[in-house]
């Protein structure tokens, strides 16, 4: 069966979600449901705060 290119895609393809926020750092968006770290009030993506304050001891 032939299948009419584009056809199905307006309907398969999930709206575009809006970001409920940004990081403060590196600018990434952020989604209901991501994690949002506050520190020194400060929005922070997890990347972030595994970068600045997560340490091997
Ligand atoms: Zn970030």
């Amino acid at each position: 069966m032939k299948s009419i290119p584009r056809y199905d895609e307006w309907k398969t393809t999930p709206p575009e979600q809006e970001p409920a926020t940004y990081c403060d750092c590196c600018g990434c968006e952020l989604y209901e449901g991501d994690y949002l770290y506050t520190i020194d009030g400060e929005s922070l993506c997890e990347d972030c705060v595994n970068e600045e304050y997560r340490r091997t001891i």
